[in-house]
Formats: structure tokens, sequence, C-alpha cells
């Protein structure tokens, strides 16, 4: 009896051990800096660790590729050689592009073009005359930001499987896509390695995969763009949830008004359209980022008429408006796509003035 005893309790210790090391082996979690911000990674399976691992790799090797600013960039060293070709009078440079560069490039000139140019992953002559990109910020003249948008019609690029044809003067920015697309390169990444469902962070941009164990949808707040915390937050299954905030890069110029990092690709200034945050929510990180940047440019209506009108991927979205009350105390006005009604749920209803549901 003794024995019996001593072995049961054996086998319930082995059992405890063995959950305990299995459950530690199925979760985990890493928090880093990358392309400007915060990023962390939660994802339960197999191996999830060293998935964790491969992904941020990759995080590292992509923003090799795609950052504007970092020294070894390949994008700032082809935006280099883009400005250099113009100082020595050149028409364009001929590249050939790292295998990893394509469909980013590809994706985000359809976008462009989906989107009739509102997203426009040229801006960057324009962007870095407002001091985006370097932290110094100014208004720049004019005559000044005329010249520069002279140097981001993006239909005049051409590449093909291996070079790409950039007209003098051209340079990329992927500000308003590189982390939905990074998004989507980690979760094929963690998929691949073993992991069953996990959510991803990437500075206020989530993106989840897979079904929680327990069903349960994922839970993400949506931040106030007028005050601290969260103004609302949203049950979904799977997928991207990304928002464009004018609160998130700006500053204040001489002459009193706010500029934020948004730029209306059309008039090469900051958007001033009364929006403070758009969020998309796709399946696709690239796709939900580069519209929450061209809906945010496109304004209220347009932004309405273009989900209205696509016959694209399918995405919902969250329009945040500022409007001043009498008593000149921020008030938002919120407008969101019908299939969220039983999604979304506003936490902060104070600031908010009208919400509006907007059916197809
Ligand atoms: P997001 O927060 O996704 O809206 O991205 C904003 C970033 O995208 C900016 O900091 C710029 O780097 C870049 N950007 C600004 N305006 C545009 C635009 N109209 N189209 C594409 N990228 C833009
Ligand atoms: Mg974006």
């Amino acid at each position: 009896m003794k024995n019996i005893k001593y072995i049961f309790t054996i086998l319930i210790l082995f059992c405890f051990l063995g959950s305990c090391t299995k459950s530690d082996k199925n979760y985990a979690k890493a928090s880093f800096e990358a392309m400007d911000t915060w990023m962390t990674i939660q994802c339960w399976g197999k191996d999830c660790e060293n998935a964790i691992s491969i992904a941020r790799e990759e995080v590292t090797s992509l923003e090799k590729l795609m950052s504007t600013t970092k020294e070894d960039s390949h994008i700032k060293s082809l935006n280099q050689k883009s400005e250099n070709t113009l100082l020595s009078d050149q028409n364009s440079v001929v590249e050939n592009l790292p295998p990893d560069l394509l469909p980013l490039i590809d994706f985000s000139l359809q976008m462009a073009e989906t989107t009739k140019g509102a997203f426009n992953p040229c801006l960057y002559p324009v962007t870095r005359t407002w001091g985006f990109t370097t932290g110094t910020y100014k208004i720049p003249d004019e005559n000044l930001i005329k010249e520069k948008l002279v140097y981001t019609d993006y239909e005049k690029i051409k590449f093909d499987d291996e070079k790409i044809i950039l007209p003098a003067g051209m340079m990329f920015d992927f500000g308003g896509i590189g982390k939905g697309y990074t998004g989507d390169k980690i979760i094929q990444i963690l998929k691949n390695h073993g992991a069953e469902y996990g959510i991803l962070d990437l500075g206020g941009n989530v993106q989840a995969f897979g079904t929680k164990n327990d069903g349960s949808p994922w839970k993400i707040g949506i931040k106030n763009p007028v005050d601290e915390g969260i103004i609302a937050g949203l049950s979904i299954n799977e997928g991207a949830v990304i928002t464009s905030g004018g609160y998130e890069r700006f500053f204040t110029g001489d002459d009193g008004k706010k500029y934020i990092h948004i730029m209306d690709s059309f008039s090469g200034y900051p958007v001033n359209n009364g929006l403070v945050s758009v969020t998309i929510i796709a399946e696709s990180g690239a796709y939900a980022d580069s519209l929450s940047t061209a809906l945010f440019v496109m304004g209220i209506e347009e932004a309405v008429n273009f989900w209205k009108n696509n016959t694209d991927q399918f995405f919902d979205f969250i329009l945040m408006k500022q409007i001043s009350s009498d008593s000149e105390e921020i008030k938002l006005e919120i407008i969101y796509s019908d299939s969220l009604k039983d999604k979304i749920q506003i936490l902060e209803t104070s600031c908010v003035e009208e919400i509006k549901i907007i059916t197809k």
C-alpha cells in the first residue's frame, strides 16, 4: 500500500512537472525595439521561443532593407543614389533588387494605384523637407514643396523581377506600410515554425492569428487619439487592427498650427481634415497599414466612398474626427463600418459626441 502511495505521488509529480514544462514550452513572449518603436510578440504552440527568435532575425533584416534612416539600409542607399543621380544630371538609377524588397515595392505601388495616390510610398522627398524623417521639423517654403512633389510620381517607376528603374530624384518611404508588412512576415514565420496562435503589437499595430485554446476572440484596444488610455475595444478572431494617428508624430509650427506626419500626397502638406485616428481591420497587415494611411489622407467622405465601392480585399474601418463642442472641449465623432457593430465597444464615452455606423 505504501508503495502504491509512493508511485501515485511520483506520478502526480511527473504529471505536474510535465504540464509545467509543456505550458512553459507552449508559450513565448518577446519585447524588443525595432523600426523606431517597441514590438511585442506572443505566441502559443510548439517551439515558440525558437519561432520568435527566427521572427526577430527577420525583423532585423527587413529593417535593414527598408529603413530610410539606418546607415546600412538598402532603401537609404537607393534613395541616396537617386539623389546623386539627379545632382549629376542623369535620368535614372537602375539597380538590382534584393528579392525580399521586390514584393514590398510591388505591393506598395499596387496600393498607390488602388488608392489613386492617397497612399504614396514615394513621398520621401516631401516628408524629408518637413523634417519628419530626422525630427528637425520646419515648415518648408511653398515653392520648395512644389519642387519636391515633382519627384513623387509613383507611376514613373519601372521594375521587373530583378531590377528597378527609379527616375532620378525619386525616393521611397515605407513608413506607411512597413510595420504591417513586417507583421505579415512575422506571422508567416511563427506559423511555419509551430506556433498555433498568437498576437503581435508592433508599436500599436496589432495583428492576431489562429484561434485561442478556449475559442474566445482576441481583445484589442484602440488608443484614445485626444487623451490618455483606450477609447474603444474590439473583439476579433484573426487579422490586423492597424491605426494611423495624427497624435503619433507631429510638431507645432511658429504659426501655432499643428503639423502631423501623414502627408496629403497631392499638396505635399500634412493632412489637416479633422481626422485624428483611422483604424483599419483586415486580414493582411500590409493591406490594413497602407489603407490606414490612405483613408486618413482621403478624409471622411472619400474614405467612406472608397469602402463602399471597394471590390478588392474585405476591410472594416473606424474613423475618428475631432469636433469642437460649444464649450470648446475636445469632442469626437466616431464613424465605423457596420460589420463591426457586434465587435466594437466604446469604452470612453465622455469625449464622444456622435457615433455613425455606415452600411454599404
Ligand atoms: P502610418 O502611421 O501608417 O499612417 O504611416 C505614417 C508614415 O507613412 C509617415 O511617418 C511617413 O513616413 C509615411 N507617409 C506619410 N504620408 C504618407 C502617404 N500619404 N502615403 C504613404 N506614406 C505616407
Ligand atoms: Mg499605415
